[in-house]
Formats: structure tokens, C-alpha cells, sequence
């Protein structure tokens, strides 16, 4: 039994994907960031959007 999540990144609705940090992430973005050094633009995006998906799951 699989159940598909939404990736926090791309927004892509997939059961390939894992928790990092209680956000979800599908396989495509996982292996992006691992391939993305941190001083690329790039991975300031995904961070920004990690933190942002964190922030949301706080309920105010
Ligand atoms: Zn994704």
C-alpha cells in the first residue's frame, strides 16, 4: 500500500519520495539537492522552500 504525498519542492504529487526532516520530498529533488553545492543559487531556493513547508506545518 503506497500513499502519494505532495513534494515540498516541486509540488509534484508522487510515492517516491522520503521525509527529510518531517518535509516531504519526491526522489527527483532529493537527488537535485544532493547534486547542488550550497553556494549555488539553486540551493538557496530549495532551502528557502524546506523552511517555508516547515513554517506552514506550525499551525498558528
Ligand atoms: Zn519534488
Amino acid at each position: 500500500m503506497s500513499r502519494k504525498d505532495r513534494c515540498s519542492i516541486c509540488e509534484r504529487e508522487t510515492d517516491q519520495g522520503l521525509y527529510l526532516l518531517k518535509i516531504y520530498i519526491c526522489e527527483a529533488c532529493e537527488s537535485e539537492i544532493k547534486d547542488t553545492p550550497a553556494d549555488d543559487p539553486k540551493y538557496v531556493h530549495f532551502v528557502k522552500k524546506m523552511a517555508e513547508a516547515q513554517k506552514s506545518m506550525i499551525p498558528s
